[in-house]
């Protein structure tokens, strides 16, 4: 998998709109690099614009949403370990709030019978800011909560919700960080190995 290519497997639109940065704890790695990329990844989510192009401005309302839910989500998974009381800041949750009031697109069937819905048009990029928006509230409040992870590779830290079973998994994803890990630990136990 290429760095630059979108993330869609953390498990919620919030989560995957917040791995549009690679490799947070490094750094960070921007994967929303104009606002035709934002148009891209708001495609790959099923939240897209239909076609309408996504303004400079939009991409830098899209990154401030972003990082407040980050923000938020990091909280949230503090609160939830009982670790240090890291309390979300009031400036991210307003701005969360203040997207989640978005008036949301109200679905239409397509008038062709085939009970797909119509493409909507004339949708900006803010209305699929407050998609976000809301998922991410839902993400915080819900029963999502508890699962709710950031991945323990030491550049990454990227979130996503745990949905395996026992509650077990401990990476963004095992064919990336996961294995990393693996090859890691694996290399130190022959190196231990080749020391006794
Ligand atoms: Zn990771």
């Amino acid at each position: 998998m290429n760095a630059l290519d979108f993330r869609f497997h953390t498990g919620a639109l919030s989560t995957d709109f917040v791995a549009t940065v690679g490799r947070r704890l490094a750094g960070g790695l921007e994967r929303l690099t104009s606002p035709a990329r934002l148009t891209e990844w708001l495609a790959g989510a099923g939240v897209d614009v239909a076609g309408r192009q996504v303004s400079s401005r939009e991409l830098q309302q899209a990154q401030d949403l972003r990082e407040a839910i980050y923000r938020l989500l990091l909280s949230r998974i503090a609160q939830g370990q009982a670790t240090a009381q890291q309390q979300a800041a009031t400036a991210d949750i307003r701005a969360v709030n203040s997207w989640a009031r978005k008036r949301p697109a109200t679905p239409q069937l397509a008038d062709d019978g085939s009970f797909a819905l119509q493409k909507l048009v004339g949708e900006d990029a803010g209305t699929a800011l407050g998609v976000i928006a809301r998922d991410a509230i839902d993400v915080v409040t819900g029963e999502r909560a508890a699962y709710l992870r950031a991945c323990e590779a030491g550049d990454c830290g990227m979130l996503y919700l745990d949905l395996s079973q026992g509650l077990t998994r401990r990476w963004c994803s095992m064919t990336e960080c996961g294995n990393r890990a693996k090859v890691a630990a694996h290399r130190a136990r022959r190196k231990e190995g080749a020391a006794s």
